[in-house]
């Protein structure tokens, strides 16, 4: 037991309880339990219908899906708010392994991370869909392309030159930097989570105007 086990005991995020010896960011009984969604292995599922609702999608897949006021949401606020980015990348290699198994996302050639604003991933010190994304694309073999899809002020220059790629909204300012990087392309969407499919389908209407593009979409999990 390292310093670090006597004064902050691993404590299971799901029920609380401490983990023992050989059990890993979630104990046995609640891995044993999680709310998989199966969706990796459907064409068409729930997430994908609530998604297609405000962009076309091809595939859609998460690994979990759960009600609001599940325990499960503690996995997802330990790795986004408490900074514990390797429950993150267990939880998305479970993700992707189940994807790569499915054979329905083999046709991916490029994923795009949902960007957090600039002042939180100062805040924050990163940004959980880059995570996310980071380890799909080492299970998958297929490149993450950050700094395409932005948020953030719009500059002059850009608000002028791209006036079209601007996104009105709530969660507003997102904007595409440079279509040409992406034309022709089959991209993978990734978040954290899908509740409404609001920022997901603000994101995917961008990153549609570009020439050719198929989109799909991921995330850890749906919240019903
Ligand atoms: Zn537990």
């Amino acid at each position: 037991m390292g310093l670090r086990d006597l004064f902050f005991p691993d404590i299971c995020p799901v029920c609380e309880r401490l983990l023992v010896r050989g059990e890993r960011h979630i104990c046995a009984e609640c891995i044993s339990d999680l709310p998989y969604s199966y969706y990796w292995n459907s064409a068409e599922n729930p997430a994908k219908i609530l998604l297609e609702e405000r962009v076309p999608v091809e595939r859609v897949a998460t690994l979990m899906i759960y009600r609001k006021e599940s325990r499960w949401k503690n996995t997802l606020y330990d790795f986004k708010y408490y900074g514990d980015k390797s429950i993150g990348v267990y939880l998305t290699r479970i993700l992707a392994k189940k994807m790569q198994d499915g054979g329905l996302f083999g046709g991916i050639e490029m994923i795009i991370p949902v960007p957090l604003h600039p002042f939180k991933k100062w805040m924050r010190g990163f940004n959980q869909a880059s995570v996310i994304a980071q380890e799909l694309s080492s299970v998958l073999g297929v490149p993450v392309k950050e700094g395409v899809l932005k948020r953030g002020r719009y500059s002059v220059s850009q608000t002028l030159k791209d006036r079209r790629g601007r996104s009105g909204g709530v969660s507003g300012a997102f904007y595409v930097a440079d279509k040409e990087k992406i034309a022709g392309k089959h991209i993978l969407l990734v978040d954290d989570v899908l509740t409404t499919g609001a920022t997901a389908g603000e994101c995917g209407k961008l990153l549609m105007e570009a020439d050719g593009i198929k989109l799909s979409f991921a995330a850890l999990a749906f919240v019903e």
